[in-house]
């Protein structure tokens, strides 16, 4: 099985680099690569039953002649099908080939999406399928055609065929009911039935997890020693009094956590997680100090610049007042503020730096490095924060999240950390008012928007990231800058930011927006990580339907900062995932509707895709099976002798080394 792909048929030098690009160098990985989803063909739809928003297969012939025609940068392929039932028109973008296949009267096989075009139910951009009953989808790799792609699993798989050996203990296999291997990794790939896919999908999963898990409690018990910071007793009080507002309960409580942490003899790895506005950053700024009144430097990393220099003002104000240096390290700064930087500290005149990833660039020495924290987590992989505590001697280190994760899910991919919980908002807030507006509305919106700056309040607006080669329905920011600025709200100051911007002009609009000399902030979703600006209290959301939950409730959490009454504008037609959003603003509870809607996988994109194998993505929110897996990885640890547990042990060991070669376990 770990034999090279060139002994496929099928697949030649180029083919050969594409796969290797996309990390799969041998029969196995081909194997592992599991589909993303499955199209089901066994139940055709009828067209007069099929309803806008509905994904689905039908059998159809064409009607007449397929026509052509160009809009802007697209080619639409557009021609009419029957089966009988009724006659619909299906459409194409960008395919211009598929004229010339549409000959009239040829029976086709369609799977997708049917949408409301023109007031007429239209199918939108679906794939000529043959064959019969759940056909895998994979993940598209560049160079590959999908159709390729398919025929190279299925001759890998031919290649292995009952060759899998079942690894997992006997025991184990019984005691969970999963399947075989063998069966697991054919059925995975080219089900036979919905059952088998399912009894499939959740053998892989649940070994997956298990062992991703077990590697976890390997990282987590190697136990070294790390620094120990003793500090007076009345630190923590002092810290509560110096700061403007009395901390609420769950602030205490975190603290007192994270200060036995740092108190003991093991380095603190610990993750805070609380909702939006929740004040994780008080907790951050404790923590320092309480580094400081034990002797040590800390270090904050922010994820981006503006962040950081956000978190630096707030240092210094609440900082500094306590004795404690504070200095900043970002990639902007020049080359002489650099060298000044990083000589302040070496020598150990800055007790709190705070910056990005230049904190951790090769030149930076810290001479007693105590404290890590690293803001906004998922931005970073384990590999970066891994280097920053190898800047110091086993520092403590104190990750805090962007968004609430549901609890199940944070056990999986921060196993490696202690959690506590902030699950108490600042008194005084009032909460979001949530509301869809459709496009019908969107003038009424504007004239509420003028009234809310004309009371001095400021209006963020969103745009989703188009895709280049997706069909230009989307607001791009830019275009509705313009729109704004000349038509609709030309009276009012605004200033635009988005990702290809330099950065030196994006944090200046930025400011000019925190400062209020802008009235209304245009963007992509780049403000969407920490960015305070208690008087804005309209947040309006482009194309929401394009959002995740989670994210959009992390934009809506840039709004209801202050003691103003705030709203947040879904752009959209009504749907039930966008009332939900309405209906609460609990960050766990939206992440835990985000998480069964769409599956861990998405929820947080890269860190899963870099950290963890096929096993997460063939999960589709399966609470239940990360929670066994998860009981089960503890229960085997706790009695690491036992054959299971080497076994085990042993397996994880071999699938995840990498990882674990990277924190010095093996
Ligand atoms: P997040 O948890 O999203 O990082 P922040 O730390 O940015 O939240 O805090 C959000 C806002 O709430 C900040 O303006 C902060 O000063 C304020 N804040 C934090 N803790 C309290 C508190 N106990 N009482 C009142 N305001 C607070
Ligand atoms: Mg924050």
């Amino acid at each position: 099985m770990d034999i090279a792909l060139t002994g496929i048929k099928g697949i030649g030098p180029a083919r050969l680099k594409a796969f290797e690009a996309a990390g799969i160098r041998t029969v196995r990985e081909l194997v592992m690569f599991l589909p993303k989803e499955y199209r089901d063909l066994s139940h055709p739809v009828a067209l007069c039953d099929l309803k806008p928003g509905d994904t689905a297969a039908v059998r159809v012939r064409v009607a007449g002649e397929a026509a052509q025609r160009r809009a802007r940068r697209l080619t639409i392929t557009k021609v009419y099908v029957t089966d009988g039932t009724e006659a619909l028109p299906v459409i194409w973008y960008n395919q211009p080939w598929l004229q010339k296949q549409l000959t009239p009267d040829r029976e086709l096989l369609l799977y997708g999406r049917a949408e409301m075009k023109s007031g007429c139910v239209t199918l939108v951009s679906p794939v000529i399928e043959q064959g019969e009953g759940l056909i895998p989808v994979y993940r598209s790799i560049p160079g590959i055609p999908a159709k390729a792609l398919r025929q190279s699993v299925e001759a890998a798989l031919h290649l292995c065929e009952g060759q899998w050996p079942d690894e997992l203990p006997e025991p184990l296999r019984r005691r969970y009911g999963l399947c075989e291997r063998n069966f697991a990794m054919l059925n995975a790939h080219f089900p036979q039935s919905r059952e088998a896919l399912e009894a499939a999908r959740r053998r892989i999963a649940f070994e997956e997890l298990l062992l991703y898990q077990v590697a976890l409690a390997l990282f987590r018990n190697t136990g070294r020693e790390g620094v120990r910071i003793d500090f007076p007793e009345r630190a923590v009080d002092d810290f509560w009094a110096a700061l403007p507002f009395d901390p609420t309960g769950a602030q205490r409580r975190v603290l007192r956590e994270v200060a036995a942490d740092l108190r003991g003899p093991r380095a603190m790895a610990r993750l805070v997680q609380g909702d939006v506005g929740s004040g994780k950053t008080a907790i951050a700024f404790a923590a320092m100090a309480l580094a400081h009144a034990g002797g040590w430097q800390s270090a904050l990393m922010a994820p981006t610049e503006v962040l950081a220099r956000q978190h630096y003002d707030a240092a210094k104000r609440l900082l500094e007042p306590l004795g404690i240096r504070c200095g900043l390290l970002v990639g902007s700064l020049t080359q002489k503020q650099h060298r000044l930087a990083h000589e302040a500290i070496a020598a150990g005149a800055w007790d709190a730096v705070i910056g990005t990833h230049a904190l951790i660039t090769e030149g930076v020495v810290y001479p007693r490095l105590g404290l890590v924290v690293t803001d906004e987590q998922h931005r970073f992989g384990v590999r970066q924060r891994t280097t920053l505590s190898e800047k110091g001697d086993q520092p403590n280190v104190l990750v805090m999240s962007a968004t609430p994760i549901p609890r199940t899910l944070s056990l999986i991919l921060y196993g490696d950390l202690d959690i506590s919980i902030v699950d108490e908002l600042p008194p005084g807030r009032t909460p979001v008012q949530t509301r869809i507006v459709p496009e019908a509305k969107r003038e009424g919106l504007y004239g509420f928007l003028r009234q809310e700056v004309k009371k001095g309040r400021q209006v963020y607006f969103v745009c989703p990231l188009v895709e280049e080669s997706e069909a230009i329905e989307a607001q791009p920011a830019e275009l509705l800058y313009e729109e704004l600025r000349t038509r609709k709200l030309p009276d009012l100051n605004i200033e635009l930011v988005h990702g290809r911007m330099k950065s030196a002009d994006k944090d200046a609009a930025l400011e000019r927006f925190r400062t209020g000399a802008a009235d209304v902030l245009v963007s992509t979703t780049v403000i969407e990580v920490g960015v305070n600006v208690p008087n804005a209290t309209v947040m309006v959301i482009e194309n929401a339907e394009r959002f995740g939950l989670a994210q959009l409730h992390q934009l809506r959490g840039r709004v209801g900062r202050g003691a103003h009454e705030s709203w947040c504008f879904l752009m959209a037609e009504p749907n039930p995932r966008l009332r939900f959003m309405c209906s609460t603003n609990d960050g766990f509870k939206v992440a835990q509707k985000d998480m069964e809607l769409r599956g861990p996988g998405e929820l947080f994109g890269t860190r899963q895709s870099g950290a963890l194998s096929a096993g997460i993505g063939a999960l589709a929110g399966d609470t239940e099976l990360l929670k066994l897996t998860h009981d089960e990885a503890r229960a085997l640890m706790q009695h690491p002798d036992s054959p299971d547990a080497r076994t085990v042990v042993a397996l994880a060991r071999e699938r995840f080394a990498d990882r674990l070669d990277e924190v010095g376990v093996n």
